[in-house]
C-alpha cells in the first residue's frame, strides 16, 4: 500500500516524501480512503500509531481549494491539552507546507493578540483546546457557520478531563452538514453515546 494508493495528492506525496514516511500505517491505510471520500470515522487507535496524519492528511487533501473568511475556519482540531495540540499543529505545518493553508493554534496560557490577528487574516484550520476556543467563540472572534470538517482527537482524555460539556457546545456550533473525524483509544459509553448523537453512520477503523 502506498499514498499515492490511498488518493492522496501531489503536494502531500511530496510532503510525505520530505518527512521519510515510505508508506501509510495501518490506521492511515484505513481511515485516509474513507474520509477522502467524505464520510464520517470513527478512529479506535492510540498514540504512537500514526493517527495524526490519517485525519491531517484528507483534511488538508479536501481543504485545498478554497480559502476562509476572516473569523470563519473551514475547519477545527480539537485536541485535550496544549502539549497535543501543539504537536499536532506542528505535524500540520509539514504536511501543509505545499499547499497555501493557513492555520492557527488556540491554546490557553498564550496571548489572545497573534492568535486575533491569524483569525482575522482567515485561517482554513483552527487546532484548538475546548476553554480557549470556546473562549475565543464568546468573544466574538470565531463563527462556526464555514466549518465543514470537524476533528475530535483523543476523545478518552477528553472525558477524563470532564471536557465532554465542552465538546457537546462545539458539536451544537458547527453546521450540521459537515463531516466529522473522531478518534479515542477506548470507547467508554459516554464516548460511544457522543459517537451516536454526533457522527453520521461513521466508517468505524480500529487498529
Ligand atoms: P502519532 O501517532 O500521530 O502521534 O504519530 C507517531 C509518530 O509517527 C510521529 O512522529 C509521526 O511523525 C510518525 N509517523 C506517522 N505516520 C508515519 C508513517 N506513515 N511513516 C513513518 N512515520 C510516521
Amino acid at each position: 500500500m502506498t499514498f499515492q494508493e490511498l488518493g492522496l495528492g501531489k503536494a502531500l506525496l511530496d510532503a510525505l516524501d520530505a518527512a521519510g514516511y515510505s508508506e501509510p500505517t495501518p490506521i492511515q491505510a484505513g481511515a485516509i480512503p474513507p474520509a477522502l471520500a467524505g464520510k464520517d470515522v470513527l478512529g479506535i487507535a492510540q498514540t504512537g500509531t500514526g493517527k495524526t496524519a490519517s485525519f491531517t492528511l484528507p483534511l488538508i487533501e479536501r481543504l485545498s481549494r478554497g480559502r476562509a473568511k476572516a473569523r470563519m475556519p473551514r475547519s477545527l482540531i480539537i485536541e485535550p491539552t496544549r502539549e497535543l495540540a501543539a504537536q499536532v499543529a506542528e505535524n500540520f505545518e509539514k504536511y501543509a507546507a505545499n499547499t497555501k493553508l493557513t492555520m492557527a493554534l488556540l491554546i490557553g496560557g498564550v496571548a489572545f493578540g497573534p492568535q486575533e490577528k491569524i483569525l482575522n487574516q482567515g485561517a482554513d484550520v483552527l487546532i484548538a483546546t475546548p476553554g480557549r476556543l470556546l473562549d475565543m467563540i464568546e468573544r466574538g472572534k470565531i463563527l462556526l457557520l464555514d466549518v465543514q470538517i470537524m476533528v475530535v482527537d483523543e476523545a478518552d482524555r477528553m472525558l477524563d478531563m470532564g471536557f465532554i460539556p465542552d465538546i457537546e457546545k462545539i458539536f451544537s456550533l458547527v453546521p450540521p452538514r459537515r463531516q466529522t473525524l473522531f478518534f479515542s483509544a477506548t470507547m467508554p459509553k459516554e464516548i460511544q453515546s457522543l459517537v451516536s448523537k454526533f457522527l453520521k453512520n461513521p466508517e468505524r477503523v480500529e487498529v
